[in-house]
């Protein structure tokens, strides 16, 4: 069977086209999953006009309707798992963090969420007999805590080239939420050049946190961060990539019982993420993960240890 072009969805004709490539929409599958007013505005077209495009590129890549089991077992086979450096957290993933998806780590200041991030995106440039994925890696670093040495320490202990491992590490500094959520479309575009499974966001909330102040704030920066964990998801499906978050915690006022800490970003940053870890700090270096919420996996804790070779079990 031919490849499907662009020009094969209904109402799309060559000048149509060619503003959509423009715009950076290559792939059937990249307008298939686009919002209707983001390609409606990248496009230059009305918004009826958008959302039958994009009801076009659904039916030539054929998704968007319902699919039997077997189809999504069949895709399911595709899911690949990343390992952590630690049995003991990849167990409790049940196997690693998966493609297709998206893991949330949460917790205090110093639980270690940005080290486990460096050794994912080290991991992630293994080759595959090695746990890793023989692929490139995209960081969105919100706090300015990106640290090359750091990649370097953990990729000597493995003994990976560090230089090789550092080319393969594609790091932007997101300076407010607006660019944040506009450097995962950049995300998009780079990963159409290059193999990418896995992108961090760290941290994914820091600058909604700050820059959405009071109540009144509150609807927009929901409206924004469920639009941006959209956008992580389709990369995740587009790439087959694992998409690893950060995200702080804050004192619940309410709390008499259990651990007063509580994920920030409310509902939609929890609905959205795929798995959830709750990270927090042990004695002498050892780091406690809880996974909170998994559509397969039981709730339950792992101990890992962080030290100057990188994430390692006990
Ligand atoms: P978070 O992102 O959750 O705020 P970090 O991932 O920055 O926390 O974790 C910081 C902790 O990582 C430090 O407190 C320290 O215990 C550990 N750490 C950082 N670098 C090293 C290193 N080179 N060797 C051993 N431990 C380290
Ligand atoms: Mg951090």
């Amino acid at each position: 069977m031919a490849e499907k072009t662009l020009e094969d969805i209904p109402g799309v004709g060559p000048a149509i086209a060619e503003k959509l490539r423009e715009a950076g929409y290559t792939e059937l599958m990249s307008i298939a999953v686009a919002a209707p007013a983001t390609l409606a505005e990248a496009c230059e077209i009305g918004d009826k006009k958008a959302q039958d495009i994009i009801e076009g590129a659904k039916l030539c890549c054929d998704i968007g309707g319902f699919e039997t089991g077997d189809a999504i077992l069949q895709r399911r086979a595709a899911v690949t798992k990343l390992t952590t450096g630690s049995k003991a957290f990849d167990e409790l993933l049940g196997g690693g963090i998966e493609s297709q998806a998206i893991t949330e780590l949460y917790g205090e200041f110093g639980s270690c969420k940005t080290q486990v991030c460096f050794q994912l995106a080290v991991n992630a440039t293994l080759p595959e007999d090695q746990g890793g994925l023989d692929s490139d890696v995209i960081i969105i670093d919100t706090e300015n805590t990106f640290r090359p040495e750091r990649i370097v320490q953990m990729a000597n202990s493995l003994g990976a080239d560090p230089e090789a491992t550092l080319r393969r590490i594609h790091v932007a500094r997101a300076f407010n939420s607006q660019h944040q959520v506009l450097l995962v479309d950049k995300a998009m575009e780079l990963s159409r050049d290059m193999k990418c499974r896995l992108m961090i966001v760290d941290s994914l909330t820091s600058h909604f946190r700050s820059e959405y102040l009071g109540r009144g704030a509150l609807a927009e920066r929901q409206q924004i961060l469920n639009r941006h964990m959209h956008d992580l998801l389709n990369f995740a499906t587009v790439n087959n990539a694992a998409i690893a978050v950060t995200n702080q915690v804050a004192a619940k006022p309410d709390a008499f019982f259990g651990d007063p800490m509580r994920p920030i970003g409310g509902t939609i940053v929890g609905h959205t993420s795929t798995f959830r870890v709750y990270l927090r700090k042990g004695k002498a270096g050892k780091r406690i993960a809880r996974l909170v919420d998994s559509p397969n996996m039981p709730e339950g804790e792992a101990v890992f240890m962080v030290t100057e070779e990188g994430i390692k079990d006990e």
